[in-house]
């Protein structure tokens, strides 16, 4: 049995933000919970982050080990953005208590503070009362609310991901989060199953036009393969291929706003990946835009030469969508 004192977040770590138009210091934690109570998402292998019934005895006690593990090792003055993650929703009650909720707010009082969830947990007293705790009046939007829209197509996000809610549900959550005085950030998922290269890249490139208009903050993430995921089962049958740097630029280059990238995994063969030859270039220049949301660095990376662009090119004009027949 793991004694309290050995209990740690998944993951956490400092970073760099751009944030309105200046690079601010962050703080990312990943906390373990009871874990994502939706847990279908065909390309998601977060879910199955969590504590096993028999681990759930002193789950609140858990809870409270990862934050004060957090606070003894990050002190306040080292970042002023904390993004939450929890492998799932962290405002859905049943995955973590909302005494637990309040905690984290006045650990983190007077900080940007990120908190990823899905919009059926975003609702406008909770919210007020988070934000009550952790505001000071320094951030004029002290909390955003980080929805995995994925995409602004409602049959794609269905159909493609299983992800269970709808373009609806989404801007009932996000009127809910500006009432309560919460901005939004919406992340887009580049190339889920069943879409071609080509339908991947003009799915995200529409998604970020269209979710501009009510998001204040949007990431782009280009899937990754990971374990135990339906992703994987489609991509070791040869039926799934993760987007090329190439896309991931295409995309950024077409945004009107900045939209932040960090892709998990670049240049393996579970993430987005080029020819091997050109990918630690690509992915080093994405990783300065992020820093600097420079557009003209992406168009930049557009223009370098590699053999793999033209084999890029091509699949984007011919490839044809997942198990059409091959004859008419
Ligand atoms: S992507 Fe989010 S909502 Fe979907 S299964 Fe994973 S944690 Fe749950
Ligand atoms: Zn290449």
């Amino acid at each position: 049995m793991v004694s309290l004192e050995e209990v740690r977040p998944l993951a956490c770590w400092t970073g760099t933000d751009y944030y309105q138009g200046e690079n601010i210091p962050s703080l990312t934690i990943i906390l373990k919970t009871r874990g994502c109570n939706w847990n279908r998402c065909l390309m998601c292998g977060y879910r199955f982050e969590r504590y096993s019934a028999d681990e759930l005895l002193d789950f609140e006690a858990k809870l409270n080990a990862q934050l004060n593990w957090v606070i003894n090792n990050y002190p306040s003055s080292s970042y002023s953005m904390v993004k939450i993650y929890s492998s799932g929703s962290l405002f859905d009650p049943k995955e973590v208590p909302s005494s637990f909720l309040s905690r984290i707010a006045s650990a983190f009082r007077g900080k940007v503070v990120v908190v990823e969830t899905r919009p059926e947990f975003i609702e406008e007293n909770k919210l007020e009362t988070f934000i009550s705790d952790i505001d000071t009046g320094a951030w004029e939007t002290p909390l955003y609310c980080a929805i995995g829209l994925e995409t602004t197509n409602d049959n794609i996000r269905d159909k493609c991901i299983d992800k269970g809610f709808s373009m609806s549900d989404f801007f009932c959550a996000a009127e809910e989060a500006r009432k309560a005085g919460a901005g939004v950030k919406a992340y887009v998922l580049l190339k889920p199953p069943y879409l071609t290269e080509n339908e991947s890249i003009e799915d995200s490139a529409n998604t970020i036009r269209e979710v501009a208009k009510i998001a204040e903050l949007i990431s782009l993430n280009p899937c990754t393969v990971q374990k135990n995921t339906n992703v994987e089962f489609l991509w070791k049958r040869g039926g799934y291929r993760p987007p090329y740097l190439w896309s991931v630029l295409e995309v950024i280059s077409r945004a009107d706003i900045f939209v932040t990238c960090d892709p998990v995994g670049a240049g393996k063969v579970r993430g987005p990946h080029n020819c091997g030859k050109c990918d630690t270039s690509i992915i080093d220049g994405i990783r300065d835009y992020n820093l600097n949301g420079d557009l003209s660095l992406i168009e930049a990376l557009l223009e370098i030469e590699c053999d793999c662009k033209d084999e890029w090119e091509f699949i984007c004009m011919k490839e044809r969508s997942y198990c059409m027949p091959l004859t008419h």
